[in-house]
């Protein structure tokens, strides 16, 4: 294969397992010091600080599947930017796409050529989607995606499930992360504010139902008569643990939006160009009304996209439904989008389907290594992304059952695994995510990394 996976430097590699003593993180330390006085939190996104412990480590490099802090420690990444790096850091051919691309102009805020290509290549990628527009992140297009599926239906309220997450807008910022205390029964959960500053008007026009339950959800239907403009979720649960949907769940949900004349959206800003080419919609052969895109899309550039039918998507065009912003579908993105997409799509998808493989090895191997050492651990995953949590449960399926798990524990593993080179989110709910880059030696030296570390946790 002539342009196979990039296979990223070897010499980013701890040579030896860093001891705690060993690993120095001044650098970090004082940056955050320095950060938090003029920054609140000490980095523009909660995300970025609020799990980490004692402060969080600022990262200067990245190549392939290695990243290196302030400090000079280096790591294999399974962050990824949040699963963005679907072709790990700083591809060369996405590199020399926007180095080009920035030499011959970074934006015109007018129509351009690289937009249609780009267009054409999403379609490749996702043959069920009429029409799609671009924006810049996954917000974007959530929220406009809410939008077109209210002037379709001249509905107001949208459905969303219980520890979904779809953005920082505030019709998304609700029921994301309820303490089961306040958050009302298991099959009829409130509507609860994920932040301070969401307007209770807005509170009244998100329902939320439980994922993973067609049965609950039919019912909190039936309670809404005719009023859901559309069902909004993650096919694949990822904010939350990763939870795969149950046999056929996805197939009701379309049959029960379709029968109370409400949008189905696919909120595909983790699985899409991961989990399969066209997304969870391929993976699990249920195509929605609309879907919405990001993260791995741009492949480090900041890229959404919502997609759908013609019908629906072309209710942007005479002007009806409003779309816009002044960076969506820029040249320097857009180009380094292209080249990602065209690494990904080579050879009918192999760089997908290595992706595929490298985790089945990961999670294979993760969970023999839980089984020799004797904890009590579930690992669940799709293709590019897994969780391993702590737990008593051999299977999560839903919220309320991720809400259990041993957030203490995993926080010690993450730090534990920070000493031998392999870094993950101190947060259990985000999950792990792989690149084309990552390796087979990558794979060995982090299953010997959580060997290690779950020996010294029992
Ligand atoms: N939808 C999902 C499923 C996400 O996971 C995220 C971000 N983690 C978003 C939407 C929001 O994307 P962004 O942060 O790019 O606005």
């Amino acid at each position: 294969m002539s342009s196979s996976p990039q296979q990223p430097e070897q010499s980013f590699l701890p040579k030896t397992v860093v001891t705690p003593k060993a690993r120095n993180t001044s650098k970090s330390s004082a940056l955050h010091e320095e950060a938090v006085r003029l920054i609140p939190g000490g980095a523009s996104s909660t995300m970025r600080w609020a799990s980490y412990e004692p402060y969080p480590l600022f990262m200067k490099s990245g190549a392939g599947s290695k990243i290196v802090d302030a400090d000079d420690n280096s790591y294999i990444d399974y962050l990824l930017a949040f699963g963005v790096l679907v072709n790990g850091h700083s591809h060369p051919r996405i590199v020399e796409a926007v180095q080009k691309q920035a030499m011959e102009g970074m934006m015109f805020g007018t129509a351009i050529e690289l937009e249609v290509d780009l267009a054409k290549k999403f379609r490749q990628f996702v043959p069920s989607a009429d029409m799609v527009v671009f924006a810049n992140g996954g917000m974007d297009a959530t929220s406009n995606a809410l939008r077109i599926a209210r002037a379709a239906t001249g509905k107001d309220l949208i459905l969303k499930f219980e520890g979904h997450y779809h953005g920082q807008h505030d019709y998304a910022m609700v029921s994301v992360e309820s303490p089961p205390v306040v958050a009302g029964m298991e099959e009829y959960p409130r509507s609860l504010p994920y932040s301070a500053g969401i307007p209770s008007m807005v509170l009244d026009t998100v329902v939320v139902a439980p994922w993973n339950n067609a049965k609950a959800l039919e019912r909190i239907m039936k309670r809404h008569r005719n009023d859901i403009a559309a069902i909004i979720m993650e096919p694949v649960m990822a904010n939350s643990t990763v939870i795969p949907p149950n046999v056929d769940y996805l197939k009701s949900v379309k049959e029960i939006a379709a029968s109370n004349d409400a949008l189905l959206i696919f909120d595909e800003v983790i699985t899409g160009f991961r989990v399969a080419p066209g997304g969870a919609e391929q993976l699990y052969g249920v195509t929605p009304d609309l879907a919405t895109w990001g993260k791995a899309l741009g492949g480090g550039l900041p890229l959404a996209a919502v997609s759908g039918k013609k019908e629906y998507m072309e209710l942007i065009a005479p002007g009806k439904v409003s779309y816009g912003g002044t960076y969506f579908a820029n040249s320097l993105t857009l180009a380094g989008a292209k080249a990602n997409l065209e690494v990904l799509a080579e050879h009918d998808y192999q760089a997908l389907k290595v992706l595929k493989d490298r985790t089945d090895r990961l999670t294979t191997e993760l969970s023999e290594v839980v089984q020799r050492t004797k904890q009590k651990a579930c690992i669940q995953n799709v293709p590019g992304i897994f969780t391993l949590a702590f737990t008593k449960y051999s299977k999560i399926t839903n919220y309320r059952e991720s809400l259990l798990i041993d957030w203490e524990k995993f926080r010690m593993l993450h730090q534990l695994l920070l000493d031998q080179g392999v870094y993950l989110h101190p947060d259990n709910y985000e999950r792990v995510a792989l690149s084309t880059a990552h390796t087979d030696e990558d794979i060995t030296h982090t299953v010997q990394a959580f060997e290690e570390a779950l020996k010294r946790l029992s």
